[in-house]
């Protein structure tokens, strides 16, 4: 799926802009004492067809941006424009039937299924959920289903412990795909699966997605596996997006300084080549209190007076790509 898309040519399906979210921290007498800043003015668009992949370290915000982008969660603030209407504005029905538009695969397969009921019933939940089709209908499409992600029918009967890892997470992909979603977000869902497991999961999605046409939010702190599979990467850092670009681009020519370091402990498989590691000094501070000026400032080598105070824009540096860092404005 890496390659050198012209996104421009494609069509926009979703944009975020601005988007945050700040969880309060109460007091034991109730009152709000702050709030921790998981995700904090995140812009970016993702197309139709394409996969956008999500880094950066645990913690970082990645995973509370995708649940924020399907109102698992409510944003704080921000825009999230998904075929032209901003989802954070729609209620009721009108929610309830984009929704089944974008679905979720979730990382842990063990965690994300009932262990009490037949895969049957879990892969035809949603359908049941959102009133589709008459039970015979939504049969034959779990039987659709089953075989569209390497399951015979038999599989339907099955409980979940008697699969394994990666089976699993196919039978969560086969859920999220139940309801003939246009997106979907991809929270770490090869991170709890053997390396092994992990490239026929990788597989299948790229295989699905080129078949349903649909596009992925792919969240994830392996930069092996977003290099794989996405078009676009974005890396966040303490809640912000600080960089975002074509994947081959980011991996060749990273900007950041941030995104220098974590590809810097990147193995490159070629023991001829040798790469400098760039070690940061500090631990990732707290998103309670985040830094002032550029979120990165403390443990930045390259940081300069101007970055304690004022937060730096993001700039296009070359087409498509976008780096949040003083270095650059
Ligand atoms: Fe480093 Fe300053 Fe750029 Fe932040 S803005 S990444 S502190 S150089």
């Amino acid at each position: 799926m890496n390659s050198t898309r012209h996104m421009e040519e494609k069509n926009l399906l979703l944009r975020v802009k601005g988007l945050k979210k700040w969880f309060p921290v109460k007091s034991s007498l109730g009152r709000t004492t702050g709030y921790v800043k998981a995700i904090n003015s995140v812009s970016f668009d993702l197309f139709e067809g394409e996969t956008f992949g999500l880094v950066g370290e645990s913690g970082c915000g990645k995973s509370t941006t995708g649940r924020s982008i399907l109102r698992l969660i409510e944003p704080t603030e921000g825009e999230i424009t998904y075929r032209g209407k901003n989802l954070l504005k729609l209620k009721g029905n009108e929610l309830r039937s984009i929704r089944q538009e974008m679905q979720m695969v979730f990382q842990d397969p063990h965690s994300s299924l009932d262990p009490k009921k037949r895969i049957g019933y879990s892969i035809e939940e949603p359908m049941i959920i959102h009133g589709v089709g008459t039970k015979e209908q939504r049969m034959r499409r779990v039987f659709e289903l089953l075989r569209k992600v390497g399951f015979s029918e038999e599989y339907y009967y099955r409980f979940p412990h008697e699969l394994s890892g990666g089976q699993r997470q196919r039978v969560g992909l086969a859920r999220a795909l139940a309801l003939d979603p246009k997106l979907i977000v991809c929270d770490e869902p090869v991170s709890a699966l053997d390396v092994s497991i992990q490239s026929q999961v990788i597989n299948l999605l790229q295989e699905i997605q080129a078949e349903l046409k649909l596009s992925y939010l792919f969240v994830a702190h392996d930069l092996s596996v977003v290099r794989h599979i996405a078009d676009r990467v974005g890396v966040m850092y303490l809640g912000q997006l600080v960089e975002q670009a074509p994947v081959e681009q980011l991996f060749h020519s990273p900007q950041h300084p941030y995104t220098k370091s974590l590809l810097s402990a990147v193995p490159i498989p070629n023991p001829k080549v040798k790469r400098e590691r760039i070690l940061l000094q500090g631990d990732v501070p707290s998103p309670l209190h985040p830094p002032s000026g550029c979120v990165f400032h403390p443990r930045c080598p390259f940081a300069i007076e101007k970055c304690r105070s004022v937060i730096p824009q993001s700039m296009e540096v070359t087409q498509g790509h976008h780096v949040q860092c003083h270095l650059y404005s």
